[in-house]
């Protein structure tokens, strides 16, 4: 797959809102087996893979060329973001100035829990493995899993990790398709006590099997946060202190919930899969984005929804009506004026193809909207914590179809 900039459509559209950028992959069904699978081995659990992880570096184009081409995995750049598909995880890497030193982070894919011997000589060709008292796979006797390590060209610190615990084996020899998604992503702090409580209470997740002073481990084997102590060195070799770098990681669970540490610039959610009304109410928002396309305008709708009544729905009509605040919320919140208006929207859900922009984030706030669901789109405005701080609950999906008609519509623009 190829990555590609976007920057001139951006552009032409001149609002983040009807903008985005599309990455490439298809995760819908490894995402419906992590959900799925609560049903048998996972019940107890209460996570399921990292979906998305936001981090910042300073070598953008370097890390372009070391996901696409040396780990094989889809990717897509666009202005100043580079957005890799691994697995079921989306990693969004964007770029910063180096004025705020090299960030780098440590994340892990869990990989089939029988294929790390392959997985070691496949990555062996391609980068050094980072060694523990001269030996490439390190034995994490209490957690039943095996690990290599490598890093990034930021810097980042990279595990592929099979866990015996997991009925994941699979067969053939190892390749990208084996990086199932990210299991676990660190947090340096200065606290651990302290942000272990408060993950507890506000995200519900609880330690998994290690809580020291200066090292905890939290959440299950499909997810799980790494708390390390600032300037504690970096497992395996021990070589490089642990620093803070500001990150976003959605992990998905069954409570939605969310978790900022303002001190890092750290934000952590938990987005649940949704239930079939919810599933069916975002039908209808693909289903309104979708009429959008066929009238040749940006491919973004919405519904307005109380329980499982659909009250309005509205979809980008920008280029159809020639006016700029046409988005999809708005149409659909000018259609809402109909039928009691302000007071029909108190309480209510919004389902929409893809995250708000400001202007349409605000109207939502305005009118009392309690929450919204959006797909998750690739170059998407990121009013989430704008919203949840102004008391909308905010639950992001991954889904194919939203992502797919933006793609479509690109392809026509750019004939
Ligand atoms: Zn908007």
């Amino acid at each position: 797959m190829h990555g590609f900039h976007q920057t001139s459509t951006r552009r032409q559209f001149g609002c983040r809102c009807a903008a985005f950028c599309v990455g490439v992959g298809t995760v819908a069904n490894l995402i419906d087996d992590l959900y799925g699978a609560k049903s048998n081995q996972m019940e107890h659990l209460s996570t399921h893979g990292i979906a998305d992880i936001r981090l910042l570096t300073t070598k953008l184009d370097e890390q372009h060329r070391f996901y696409e081409k040396v780990l094989g995995l889809p990717v897509a750049l666009y202005d100043n973001e580079l957005i890799v598909t691994a697995g079921a995880t989306r990693i969004v890497f964007q770029g910063t100035s180096k004025a705020d030193g090299a960030p780098f982070y440590h994340f892990a894919f869990n990989i089939p829990e029988n294929k790390l011997a392959l997985a070691q000589s496949w990555q062996k060709e391609r980068t050094q493995l980072i060694q523990r008292g001269g030996k490439d796979i390190v034995d994490f006797a209490r957690w039943n899993a095996h690990s290599i390590f490598f890093n990034d060209p930021a810097g980042n610190i990279l595990e592929y990790i099979a866990r015996h615990d997991l009925k994941n084996a699979a067969k053939g020899v190892f390749s990208p398709a084996d990086i199932l998604y990210a299991s676990e992503i660190g947090l340096v702090v200065d606290s651990i006590p302290q942000t272990v409580k408060m993950i507890r209470e506000e995200l519900g997740l609880d330690v998994y099997r290690d809580n020291s002073e200066a090292f905890a481990s939290i959440g299950d084997e499909h997810a799980l946060l790494i708390l390390v102590k600032r300037d504690r060195l970096w497992a395996p070799d021990k070589t490089r202190a642990a620093k803070a770098h500001p990150l976003v990681a959605a992990i998905r669970g069954l409570k939605p919930a969310s978790f900022t540490m303002r001190d890092f610039d750290y934000r952590i959610h938990i987005d649940p899969a949704l239930t079939d009304v919810q599933r069916r109410l975002m039908a209808e928002a693909i289903g309104e984005a979708r009429k959008g396309a066929e009238s040749g305008g940006v491919p973004v709708g919405c519904v307005l929804a109380k329980g499982e009544r659909i009250i309005a729905r509205g979809r980008n009509r920008r280029i159809q009506d020639g006016d700029p605040i046409m988005h999809a919320e708005i149409a659909c919140l000018r259609s809402v004026l109909k039928q009691g208006g302000r007071d029909a929207c108190k309480g209510a859900a919004v389902y929409s193809t893809g995250m708000p922009c400001e202007m349409c984030a605000g109207a939502l706030v305005h009118w009392g909207v309690k929450e919204l669901f959006a797909a998750r789109l690739d170059g998407a405005p990121d009013t989430r914590v704008s919203l949840e701080s102004r008391g909308v609950q905010v639950v992001e999906v991954s889904m194919e179809e939203p992502q797919k008609l933006i793609r479509q519509f690109q392809a026509r623009l750019n004939k």
